[in-house]
């Protein structure tokens, strides 16, 4: 939470339904027999709750991964060079996203 209040996920939201399976672009969860979401680009790289999650998930998966545990870095930078490379990632992705039902309120 931010220091705007956000309106609560009350299961409406203004997004077309995702009907061509795979993976969530948030969690990574299956899609196949789900409802899911398409996000613009430009509302998935908006939000800044996902953009914390992306960074926070990113890490947790670079301080389990042993090929990265001697990496001279500290977890601050690390932190900074994943939200560069995210905030790349916003300029050139135009793609939509899928986003599964317990992902998609991020986005609201
Ligand atoms: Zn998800």
């Amino acid at each position: 939470m931010g220091l705007f209040s956000r309106k609560k996920y009350d299961g409406e939201h203004n997004f077309p339904l995702w009907t061509k399976g795979g993976v969530c672009d948030v969690c990574g969860n299956s899609l196949s027999g789900k409802n899911a979401y398409t996000v613009p680009a430009k509302e998935f790289y908006a939000s800044r709750e996902y953009k914390e999650y992306n960074t926070k998930r990113t890490l947790d998966f670079l301080s389990s991964s042993q090929m990265l545990a001697d990496l001279d870095a500290t977890e601050a930078q690390r932190a900074a060079f994943i939200e560069s490379q995210f905030e790349e990632r916003a300029k050139t992705d135009k793609t939509p996203s899928a986003v599964c039902k317990s992902c998609v309120h991020m986005f609201e």
